[in-house]
């Protein structure tokens, strides 16, 4: 069987008057995250996964964040552009896997709806989306609330097979 693997990476600083948005779930907290876009580290995250197994390069490739047209962009229009540009070369999702790294606030309650978002804007069945969460237990800037991190996974495999 075809199939390929991606690696994915993204951190962003919290900030105090922004909404926090994760797999395009708006998170009551009571800071958000600086960035160009919405700055959806989880969407961000999966968005280099995708393109990594796809050998397509990285999101700053295709959406750089000098260009004004993304400035408070919905991460889910990159995530889905992301998905297009995977299937144009015959690629579609396997599976995905993320853990964010946080310490506040709990992501718990909101894992579900998450899962769901980033499935949905992907086009694939839910059961092939995972979202886990950790803390540091304090440490890093993550364990000082500084900011985030998220890391993701894709497994891509031949469209039809
Ligand atoms: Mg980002």
């Amino acid at each position: 069987m075809d199939i390929r693997v991606g690696i994915g990476y993204d951190a962003h600083r919290f900030t105090e008057g922004r909404p926090l948005v994760l797999g395009g779930i708006t998170i009551p907290h009571d800071k958000g995250l600086l960035g160009h876009s919405d700055a959806d580290a989880l969407s961000h995250a999966v968005c280099d996964a995708i393109l990594g197994a796809a050998a397509l390069g990285d999101m700053g490739k295709y959406f750089p964040d000098t260009d004004p047209k993304w400035k408070g962009a919905d991460s889910l229009v990159f995530l889905k552009e992301c998905g297009r540009l995977a299937r144009e070369k015959g690629w579609v999702v396997g599976n995905l896997d993320a853990i964010i790294v946080c310490q506040k606030p709990k992501m718990a309650p909101h894992i579900v709806k998450m899962v769901e978002t980033l499935a949905r804007t992907l086009g694939i069945e839910a059961d092939r989306v995972s979202v886990k969460a950790k803390t540091t237990e304090g440490m890093g800037f993550e364990g000082r609330e500084e900011g985030l991190s998220v890391q993701a996974i894709v497994q891509l495999k031949k469209e039809g097979k």
